[in-house]
C-alpha cells in the first residue's frame, strides 16, 4: 500500500550570520529563530514523512521544550524519523519540497539540499525534488520576515494493510 503526507513549516529571521536549509549551510546577513537549527526544509519534510505514516508530527517526537533538541542539527531529526519509518515497515518512494523565500537566493543550493536529503532518506537523488520560489514580495515571506517550506512525501508499505 502507498500513503501520502504533507508538511509545512515557517521560521522567522533573527540575528545571525547564516541559515541552514535542507542540511546546507548558507551564509546570510541573518539567521532563523528556532530551538533547533531552524531548518524549515527538513522540518516540513519530517512532518510529511510522519504524516504519511500516521505517526503524528515532529513536535510530538522532538518537543521544543526538550533541551536535548536545543541547536540540534535537523538532519539528526530527519534520520531519526527515517528510523521510525523503518521500524514501522515504511519505505520512501519520493518526496517533493518547495522552499518559499524572498531572500537569500537559493538556486545554487538546490542540488546540495537534494544530495543531503537523498542521503538521509537513503533513496536515489532522483526520488528527491527541491524547488525554490518567492512570493513576488507579498506576505511575510515577501517582506523578508522569514522562510516557509512545504513538503509532500509518498511512502510504500510491503504489507497489505497497516
Ligand atoms: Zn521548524
Amino acid at each position: 500500500m502507498m500513503r501520502i503526507g504533507h508538511g509545512y513549516d515557517v521560521h522567522a529571521f533573527g540575528e545571525g550570520d547564516g541559515i541552514v536549509l535542507g542540511g546546507v549551510q548558507i551564509p546570510f546577513k541573518l539567521g532563523l529563530i528556532a530551538h533547533s537549527d531552524g531548518d524549515v526544509v527538513l522540518h516540513a519534510l519530517c512532518d510529511a514523512l510522519l504524516g504519511a505514516a500516521g505517526l503524528g508530527d515532529i513536535g510530538r517526537h522532538f518537543p521544543d521544550t526538550d533541551p536535548a533538541f536545543s541547536d540540534t542539527d535537523s538532519r539528526t531529526l530527519l534520520r531519526a524519523v527515517v528510523a521510525q519509518l523503518d521500524d514501522a515497515g515504511w519505505t520512501v518512494v519520493n518526496v517533493d519540497i518547495t522552499v518559499i523565500a524572498q531572500t537569500p537566493r537559493l538556486a545554487e543550493h538546490i542540488n546540495g539540499m537534494r544530495e543531503r536529503v537523498a542521503a538521509d532518506l537513503r533513496v536515489a537523488e532522483g526520488s528527491v525534488n527541491v524547488k525554490a520560489t518567492t512570493t513576488e514580495k507579498l506576505g511575510f515571506v515577501g517582506r523578508e520576515e522569514g522562510i516557509a517550506s512545504h513538503a509532500v512525501a509518498l511512502l510504500k508499505h510491503e504489507g497489505a494493510s497497516v
